[in-house]
């Protein structure tokens, strides 16, 4: 099924995001952290790409043909193009659609270290007009409500979010934040910019130390006050930081379906005890919002 479908069945929307083991663990890590988290009934389970290689034998690949194959929820496959010539992306878009794979999400991804390796694709607008124009993936595309790292100012960030839809991409799952304001202003700038589709919210739970200085590098999200206190009392204290990390992701939540979003997607981290967590502090709450749509 088309996961931006699922949008126009449901109110909101709940989905988790794993990402494949590093190539020197065996895949079975992740296929058991699944079937650990199948009772939480997401709506669909996104899989990253990159870690354990690119190209048609990822480790992406694999994982998402495991899930349509022993799951009743969709599989959403992310896929980069910035570091793979055509041909890869090629395979790869073959190998998903002799899985039966539906859905991707068409990603540029972040530059290599040793700079750009091919340049067929420089942008994921690019990847998105040839998946639309080759295949009938149902595609996702990322959106930013700080803004991507490198963009010039977020309005030009919406601009090219509106070529995304226009290209071809019918949902829009957001870079993690910590600051729901930031979100909402988001919203209202993208909807006045006529984009449409729905707006799938990534919330991350901050879970130790570590995990936010890796983020930080990655997306530049800011940290407000209130995370940052809770980082300096409880981040020494394995137990006390898990335990403050999934009641500020719970609170974020609780305040995101409070302002009716669409959807909510949760970076797991392959932690079936945080996805536990966290999906028992508001299944109520989420089958409540389904039930009234
Ligand atoms: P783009 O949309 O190409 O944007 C990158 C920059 O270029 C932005 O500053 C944008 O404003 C600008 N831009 C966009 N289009 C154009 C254009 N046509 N011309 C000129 N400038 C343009 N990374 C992975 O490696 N693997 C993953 O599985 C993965 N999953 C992710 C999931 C989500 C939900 C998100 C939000 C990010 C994910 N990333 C992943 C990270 C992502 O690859 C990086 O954020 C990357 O730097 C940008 O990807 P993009 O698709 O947003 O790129």
């Amino acid at each position: 099924m088309k996961i931006s479908d699922l949008f126009k069945k449901k109110k909101v929307v709940y989905s988790l995001e794993i990402f494949p083991p590093r190539p020197t663990s065996p895949i079975e890590v992740v296929y058991d952290a699944l079937a650990n988290m199948k009772d939480l009934n997401p709506d669909f389970v996104s899989v990253t790409y990159g870690a354990g290689g690119s190209g048609p034998n990822s480790r992406t690949c694999e994982i998402v043909s495991h899930i349509k194959e022993n799951y009743d929820f969709e599989p959403l496959a992310h896929l980069t193009c910035i570091n793979s010539e055509k041909k890869d992306i090629q395979d790869t878009l073959q190998r998903l659609q002799e899985s039966q794979i539906q859905n991707i999400l068409a990603l540029r991804g972040d530059r290599n270290k040793d700079g750009v390796v091919a340049n067929d694709f420089l942008h994921a607008t690019e990847l998105i007009e040839y998946v639309k124009q080759n295949h009938t993936f149902n595609i996702a595309a990322a959106c930013y409500p700080e803004g991507h790292p490198e963009s010039e100012n977020l309005s030009k960030d919406i601009e090219y979010m509106k070529m995304k839809e226009d290209y071809g991409a019918e949902l829009f799952i957001t870079q993690l934040f910590f600051d729901n304001s930031d979100f909402y202003r988001f919203v209202e700038k993208v909807r006045a910019a006529s984009v449409r589709s729905p707006i799938h919210v990534g919330v991350m739970p901050v879970t130790n130390t570590k995990q936010i200085e890796r983020i930080l590098s990655l997306s530049g999200s800011k940290v407000p006050h209130k995370l940052s206190r809770l980082l300096a009392r409880y981040g020494a204290n394995k137990e006390a930081m898990m335990q403050a990390g999934i009641l500020y992701a719970t609170e974020q939540i609780v305040d995101l379906l409070d302002n009716n979003v669409q959807g909510i997607h949760l970076y797991t981290m392959n932690s079936p005890t945080i996805a536990r967590r966290i999906t028992h502090n508001i299944d109520h709450m989420l089958r409540l919002e389904n039930t009234v749509k």
